[in-house]
């Protein structure tokens, strides 16, 4: 469907801001479920709204890709398994933060979808919307999901609905049910990302401050070392971004580097 972009309207921005693949290509037009507004269940042409649009804001996401993953770091089955992932690595994850614990998990047939659904929604004010995508970005970094995703707008796929982007189509499943948060919940989170993230990923990907052999080069022990930072006896001072950024595949990250990868 090449024409869909046009025909709803400010579609070219929103194509630039996430982009999003193109209409046309295998799976565009599944059912998707909108986590703003009125939650609306469509194709993502259909329910995309503009981030402006957005009045309030029911849940955050964050997506994982198995094929973004590096398998010498993750282990080949998590590659080929959103499950397996789920089970060896992102539950683990998520069970070391308070807030992220409550996350739903859905296999949407090659990743997962984690879910912070509200207890009430917070309603977006004028202009405050951005304000909003920019919390909803920022909490994405506290895992190696799809630098990509859409903020705010993402959508998810309604648990039971099918992905045919393979095939055969795969079904979406519930893994977790989840538990709603709180707009402090949710507040709280995005300030640990941005104020101390070499502390909250150490915690997230090894359980505490220290991590033992040192993930980078198999020796010493890789401790926080300031607040965007961590440090090795024998790495030095690593920026703890790569905490994150170790689980890419490379040619993920050079995907991304380009700008090639939707
Ligand atoms: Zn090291």
């Amino acid at each position: 469907m090449p024409g869909a972009a046009e025909t709803r309207g400010g579609g070219d921005q929103r194509l630039q801001v996430g982009n999003v693949e193109t209409g046309g290509q295998r799976g565009a037009n599944d059912e998707r479920e909108s986590l703003v507004n009125d939650r609306r269940r469509g194709t993502k042409y259909e329910i995309t709204p503009k981030v402006d649009e957005v009045a309030s804001i029911h849940a955050f996401m964050n997506d994982f890709d198995c094929k973004a993953l590096d398998p010498s770091v993750v282990g080949k089955a998590c590659v080929e398994s959103a499950e397996a992932f789920y089970t060896q690595h992102v539950r683990l994850w998520l069970d070391r933060d308070p807030v992220l614990a409550k996350s739903e998990v859905r296999d949407t047939g090659g990743g997962l979808h984690t879910i912070l659904r509200l207890d009430e929604p917070i309603l977006v004010a004028a202009g405050e919307a951005r304000i909003w995508d920019d919390i909803a970005r920022g909490i994405c970094n506290a895992l190696p999901g799809d630098p990509n995703l859409n903020g705010l707008i993402a959508l998810t796929r309604p648990v039971g609905a099918m992905n045919t982007k393979y095939d055969p189509p795969r079904e979406v499943r519930l893994l977790r049910p989840g538990e709603p948060v709180t707009r402090a919940e949710i507040l709280d989170l995005s300030r640990q990302v941005a104020e101390q993230p070499a502390r909250l990923w150490m915690r997230l990907f090894f359980g505490g401050e220290r991590a033992e052999p040192c993930p980078f080069c198999g020796g010493e022990s890789l401790g926080v070392a300031g607040y965007w930072q961590v440090r090795c006896y024998k790495c030095g001072r690593v920026n703890a971004a790569s905490l994150v950024y170790r689980f890419y595949s490379p040619q993920f990250l050079d995907e991304c580097k380009e700008g090639r990868h939707g």
